[in-house]
């Protein structure tokens, strides 16, 4: 782990100290140039720079034939959970070494969770292979990253810390970090909304979204990130997805889990978990309804359906009619009573 502003300059550093000498350096295309000027000093073999969300299988095997023809042998991933999660279906697949360069929130760089889509459809899974050997967390390079991705990015985060208070294999140290992480990111993300160049504000963001990610890397996810998995099915936004379900979510699962909410709500600074969130988010100005965000509500009752037919551990039963009513909540963009 490297933290801090300018601390990008470790890279190539800390890719010699993993004794790479031919790396592929992966990016999103928007970020490609910016991402090349970083790469100064790198022992470049190739540039892979068609990172997509959602890491479709088709893109994932072009960026797999292009690590085995130059024959690299460690990936550098600099960008959000889109560009991290290429360079992990390469590991996944060759166990090369990852270096990740965070620039969004979504703590991804921390987890062994890799993801891929085929068919409509994310396969995801956990492997130690695809968990990033080094990580260089330097704020200056998220001073661009636009107010309104940051605040949904930063609530993807905060919904990895709120789950793992409540995760049945939780445990005393994790629920440190996560209501640490949501302290960090409540206070700082109207900073960045006011002012997207606030570097104190950028840096207690990237210092969330690190806990954050740590959190969700040693604990199992419930019923927000399984509805926001199922909505990501139906095509819409992952950050965007996280922001809006989650104070339903934790309304849901509010009476059931009382310790974690107080946690919640402590770190919040308000007095009620759900409300807490929904009035945090109305605050950073970012959509409130997932109608929209290409939500149809015709697909309301089989997003329900799928979440309540595979049984998993959440604080409250997982039934149909209580979670289509969480989602027409979140399709209405309802404040939590
Ligand atoms: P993203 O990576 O798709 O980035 C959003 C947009 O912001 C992109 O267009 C990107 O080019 C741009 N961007 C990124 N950094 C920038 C910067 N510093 N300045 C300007 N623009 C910048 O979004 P995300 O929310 O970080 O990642 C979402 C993906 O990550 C999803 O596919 C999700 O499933 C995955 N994810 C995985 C894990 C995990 O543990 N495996 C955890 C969280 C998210």
């Amino acid at each position: 782990m490297v933290f801090g502003a300018g601390s990008v300059g470790e890279l190539a550093a800390e890719v010699e100290r993993l004794g790479a000498k031919r790396v592929l350096l992966i990016s999103t295309p928007g970020r490609a140039g910016m991402v090349k000027r970083l790469a100064k000093g790198l022992a470049l073999a190739g540039v892979f720079d068609r990172a997509v969300m959602h890491t479709p299988i088709e893109a994932v095997a072009q960026a797999r034939e292009l690590a085995a023809s130059v024959k690299a042998d460690c990936c550098v991933a600099v960008g959000g959970g889109s560009t991290i999660g290429f360079g992990k279906a390469i590991a996944l697949s060759s166990a090369l070494p990852v270096v990740a360069v965070p620039t969004t929130y979504s703590g991804s760089e921390m987890t062994t969770i890799w993801g891929i889509s085929e068919g409509g459809a994310k396969k995801t899974g956990r492997d130690p292979k695809v968990l990033p050997r080094a990580v260089i967390y330097d704020p200056e390079l998220t001073l661009e990253l636009p107010a309104a991705v940051s605040a949904a990015s930063g609530m993807n985060a905060i919904a990895h810390c709120a789950e793992a208070l409540y995760a049945h294999d939780g445990n005393p140290i994790v629920s440190l970090m996560a209501e640490e992480g949501i302290r960090a990111l409540a206070s700082a993300l109207p900073k960045i909304v006011a002012d997207p160049r606030d570097l104190g504000g950028r840096t207690a963001g990237l210092y969330g979204s690190w806990l954050a990610g740590m959190t969700i890397s040693t604990t199992s996810v419930a019923l927000h990130h399984k509805l926001c998995h199922i909505l990501g099915g139906f095509g819409l936004p992952h950050a965007e997805t996280h922001s809006i379900v989650l104070p339903h979510a934790i309304g849901y699962n509010q009476a059931a889990a009382p310790e974690a909410m107080a946690r919640i709500s402590k770190a919040l600074g308000k007095t009620d978990a759900a409300r807490g969130l929904y009035e945090l988010e109305e605050k950073l100005g970012i959509p409130m309804r997932l109608a929209d965000i290409g939500m149809k509500e015709a697909d309301l009752e089989r997003a329900a359906r799928i979440a309540v037919e595979a049984p998993y551990p959440n604080p409250r039963k997982v039934e149909y009619e209580p979670v289509l009513r969480l989602l027409r909540d979140a399709y209405d963009g309802r404040r939590p009573s």
